[in-house]
């Protein structure tokens, strides 16, 4: 018997050996992170012996498994002995790392890291590690319709149901939001450029005075305007007063703006870990190109994109891309926006599927946003409107009815920014 439990530890532990390393897949759950981002510690060991810590595993030598788009951290242990340690890249196509020891899995492949170790007394010692850089995930199945919650990148839920706010006064985002929290939603969008959220952070007490709901059972997302990005931390200190929160849900830069925009999500980053901000993302990048140019920039995946999404235009191509980061999609003008639902609320296929649920076109447009895997906040001051289309948990669109949403797609936007 104590044999036998021998060779089935033996074993397991070659199959460990063999299938490499998977940084962190439970280690880290900070904000935005992706899944197998990680932190990892230099520490000498005896007289020449450089020892990685992942955890209390030591992992020199070994195979590291990291996702395309995922970020690993060195960082060394307090040691009197050591001077300093710098990093180089063998395979810098798939794997960058900076002087700090940030470690970049930017394609798939492998790669080795060196890392050496310089002592204050005697000779540098140096190590590696392999890494191999494999496909990311596909978290799509994230989403749970029977909760009405989607995992995010940094593993917190998100509500995939929400009201918008964009074009209401200060009063009627107070009502809207106080009326949708009382019909069952928990997710709310404002911005600081709507210029409402005071009235959106009014409907939010006023819903918690009557205890309808706990501040932790709500998510509040806002958003940075582009004039605010030399001045992150204000902007975001600003819309903390004006909601009446010691804390949002989720940040997100309203546009792309290469002159500064890595400057306002490192703000951003800085008040996550400050626990100011929950969650943060993005609002308004439409390429991959541009997307990419600000995440190879920063520490934190963003958890969310905030587009223009409707099927007419179904972001089909950056829904791929958004893949590899477990990056969610978020529609904004999910029914065509003001002045254009009735584009959509009369098409013919919307219509018919409609009528064979007994459902208005409005809410299979939304229940389409759900199956689709896109998250949707649609706006609207009209308290029935906002019951209306909180009422697409009791059915589902058929797989031959989805396919024929998503024939609608044209490329089209509605809106020029
Ligand atoms: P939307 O697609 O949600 O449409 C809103 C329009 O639809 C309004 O005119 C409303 O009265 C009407 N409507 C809503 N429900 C209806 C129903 N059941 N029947 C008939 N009409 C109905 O457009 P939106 O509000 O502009 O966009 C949704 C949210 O997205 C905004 O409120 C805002 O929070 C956000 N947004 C973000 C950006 C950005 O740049 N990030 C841009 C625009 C909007």
């Amino acid at each position: 018997m104590k044999r036998l439990k021998k060779t089935a530890a033996l074993l397991l532990s070659m199959v460990l050996l063999l299938s490499g390393i998977n940084i962190g897949r439970t280690e880290v759950q900070a904000a935005g992170g992706n899944h197998t981002s990680g932190k990892l510690v230099i520490k000498l060991s005896g007289a020449n012996k450089v020892k990685i810590l992942s955890g209390k595993k030591n992992i020199a030598k070994k195979t590291i498994r990291m996702e395309k788009g995922s970020k690993v951290y060195f960082s060394t242990a307090k040691d009197k002995k050591v001077k300093s340690v710098t990093y180089r890249s063998m395979n810098k196509k798939y794997v960058t790392v900076s002087k700090k020891g940030k470690v970049t899995a930017k394609k798939t492949g492998t790669a080795k890291v060196n890392i050496t170790v310089k002592k204050k007394k005697g000779k540098a010692v140096s190590t590696w590690v392999k890494i191999k850089v494999v496909k990311a995930e596909d978290r799509s199945h994230a989403f749970d319709l029977k909760k009405g919650t989607v995992r995010l990148n940094n593993g917190k839920q998100m509500p995939v149901l929400g009201i918008g706010t964009f074009t209401l006064s200060n009063k009627e985002a107070e009502n809207s939001v106080y009326w949708a929290l009382r019909d069952g939603y928990r997710l709310i969008d404002t911005a600081r450029i709507y210029g409402n959220e005071t009235g959106v952070g009014r409907g939010i007490q006023r819903a918690i005075d009557e205890g309808i709901v706990k501040r932790k059972d709500i998510f509040v997302t806002t958003k940075m305007w582009t004039d605010d990005y030399d001045n992150g931390t204000s902007a975001i200190n600003g819309s903390l007063k004006r909601l009446g929160l010691d804390y949002i849900d989720l940040m997100i830069l309203h546009h792309s703006q290469p002159e500064n925009d890595v400057k306002a999500y490192r703000a951003m980053e800085k008040a996550v870990k400050q626990g100011k901000l929950k969650s943060i993302g993005l609002s308004n990048y439409y390429t991959p190109k541009d997307f990419d140019r600000l995440v190879n920039a920063v520490t934190v995946v963003p958890a969310l994109l905030q587009n223009e999404t409707h099927p007419y235009h179904q972001s089909s191509k950056m829904k791929e891309h958004l893949k590899q980061y477990g990056t969610v999609m978020e529609s904004w003008f999910p029914l065509g926006g003001r002045g254009n639902t009735q584009k959509l609320f009369n098409d013919k296929t919307i219509k018919k599927i409609a009528k064979a649920h007994n459902k208005t076109s409005a809410q299979v447009i939304l229940r389409w946003h759900l199956q689709a895997g896109n998250i949707a906040i649609p706006g609207s001051s009209n308290e029935d409107h906002i019951k209306e289309n909180f009422e697409i948990f009791d059915f589902e669109l058929t797989k031959d009815e989805m396919k024929q949403m998503g024939n609608l797609d044209k490329d089209e936007r509605f809106a020029d920014y």
